[in-house]
């Protein structure tokens, strides 16, 4: 595995990758939710490229910037044994080089949801994604459905812009309760850690009514905010039942709709979601 930090040193390891160069964009602190992209981008590619880059463009002044976990050295280890090629670190002078101003802005997309509670968040993961893009110029790359509206968002971006290359989603993976894995999980002391599958509980509980024949968009915003409100340590922020494409909130729920939360646990945030199927 080659670990390049310069734009050049990039560009040097990029052109030596032989066939089909799949993508995971990251930004570290890995875990098998990350692991599980790499190993789908090893079975389609014949190389694959991970970056990692904590983003200060998609962190707002109040956010976890500062102390968004870091461990390089296990993410290097990690991403060796499961096969990588090639490892991106780029600074933060390389993302956004002195007197930087081009910026990517996807208009009613990055509105709702995420884009609402964050605003700015979006403008950030899709510039910087963008030019993880050029530079890596991937044919394929992976991204979580963990994270559904960065999924829009990209998708959306990759069709405006003409990117050639196919993004490819995978799986949310979870913890054996349920919890969605995510590296913002050590932030919970032990009893918020007890108490945040609820996130998944109260998807599951939407899922459960609609496969019944609950069509209706508000009844299961409303059976998930109160499945949520159950449980004490945790404090809802938004629940959702979205167009999948739109992110448009709906009334009346048609299948492959969006059913998406985020709630609080103390000071952190976690999201979850699920598609209707
Ligand atoms: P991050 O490092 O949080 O920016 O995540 C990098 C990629 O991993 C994104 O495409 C995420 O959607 C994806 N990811 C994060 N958590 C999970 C998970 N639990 N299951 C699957 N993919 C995930």
């Amino acid at each position: 595995m080659k670990t390049v930090t310069t734009l050049a040193e990039l560009r040097a390891a990029r052109a030596a990758l032989d066939g089909t160069v799949g993508f995971v964009p990251t930004m570290g602190y890995l875990h098998a939710g990350h692991i599980s992209l790499v190993q789908l981008a090893k079975q389609q590619c014949g190389a694959v490229v991970v970056s990692i880059f904590v983003n200060p463009a998609q962190f707002a002044p109040n956010e976890d910037l500062s102390a968004y976990p870091r461990d390089i050295p296990r993410d290097l280890q990690m991403l060796e044994d499961a096969g990588v090629d090639l490892v991106w670190l780029p600074t933060p002078e390389v993302m956004y080089p002195p007197g930087f101003q081009t910026w990517i802005d996807l208009e009613t997309i990055t509105q709702p949801l995420e884009g609402g509670m964050r605003p700015g968040h979006f403008r950030g993961v899709a510039t910087v994604v963008a030019k993880l893009f050029n530079a890596v110029a991937p044919h394929k790359a992976y991204f979580g459905q963990k994270d559904a509206q960065q999924v829009a968002v990209i998708q959306r971006m990759v069709l405006d812009l003409n990117f050639p290359l196919e993004i490819v989603v995978g799986p949310t993976q979870r913890e054996a309760d349920g919890l969605a894995l995510s590296s913002r999980n050590k932030y919970l002391n032990e009893a918020e850690r007890a108490a945040a599958p609820v996130l998944h509980r109260a998807l599951q509980a939407a899922q459960a009514a609609y496969a019944a024949g609950e069509r209706n968009g508000e009844a299961l915003r409303s059976l998930m905010q109160r499945t949520i409100e159950h449980e004490p340590l945790a404090r809802v922020q938004y629940v959702s039942c979205a167009h999948p494409l739109t992110l448009q909130e709906l009334d009346t729920i048609t299948e492959g709709a969006l059913l998406s939360l985020a709630v609080y646990f103390g000071k952190t945030r976690l999201i979850d979601n699920v598609i209707l199927d």
